[in-house]
């Protein structure tokens, strides 16, 4: 928005981004999630529809369609701000940005090469990253980050959520039964202790 903004403005603008547009939120977070749960609706509804006079025989969910179309739904809106970029004349950039002095910016660029940027403003909106419980890292496994479980190729019956609502971006879901396990008091201990 604020490059929009910016450009709108008739500034020369450029976006450093060293994945995709959007950010967390619209490829990771809000959108994927919002869009597995719209599945998880269709899916409630189908299995209550005799509630509404509508007979559906043999309602099955396919997990990994859940996820793809999640993952669709994410992409089709980073391609929405691609276009909108194009739009609104914004130079796009992919790869890693650093900051240097006297107002300029090095870009290693994802497809290799580096390149330095001059401005009179640079705008800093790098977002967040998964935090890590001291005492439950992250391994992939039985613990995974919101990328991971944006993008299981199966489920299993027990899982739980875990946000870290403190600092809004660390997620961690627990691919294990609570109550067999001592997460739960390592999670507490995490809030006690931070
Ligand atoms: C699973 C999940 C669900 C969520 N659901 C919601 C929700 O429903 N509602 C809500 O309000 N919030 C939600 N959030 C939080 C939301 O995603 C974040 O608050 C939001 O994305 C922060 O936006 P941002 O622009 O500050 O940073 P980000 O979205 O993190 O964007 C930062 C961008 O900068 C890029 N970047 C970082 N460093 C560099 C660098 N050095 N060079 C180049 N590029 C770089 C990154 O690749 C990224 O694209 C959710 C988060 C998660 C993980």
């Amino acid at each position: 928005m604020a490059a929009i903004r910016a450009s709108q403005l008739g500034m020369k603008v450029a976006i450093v981004e060293k994945e995709s547009l959007g950010g967390i939120c619209l490829n990771w977070g809000c959108i994927p999630t919002k869009a597995l749960l719209k599945s998880a609706q269709v899916f409630d509804y189908l299995n209550h529809a005799k509630d509404y006079g509508i007979e559906v025989a043999d309602v099955n969910a396919n997990f990994s369609e859940v996820i793809q179309r999640s993952r669709n739904v994410a992409e089709g809106m980073s391609k929405g701000v691609q276009f909108l970029m194009k739009k609104n004349n914004i130079e796009v950039i992919y790869g890693y940005g650093k900051v240097l002095p006297g107002r300029r910016v090095e870009v290693t660029q994802n497809e290799g090469g580096i390149k330095i940027l001059k401005a009179n403003n640079v705008i800093l909106a790098t977002g967040g990253r998964a935090k890590q419980l001291f005492s439950l890292p992250i391994d992939g496994n039985k613990i995974i980050d919101y990328r991971k479980a944006m993008s299981l190729e199966s489920t299993t019956e027990n899982y739980g959520d875990c946000w870290c609502r403190r600092d809004r971006c660390g997620v961690c879901i627990l691919l294990s039964n609570l109550r067999n396990t001592s997460y739960l008091d390592r999670i507490y201990g995490y809030y006690l202790a931070s």
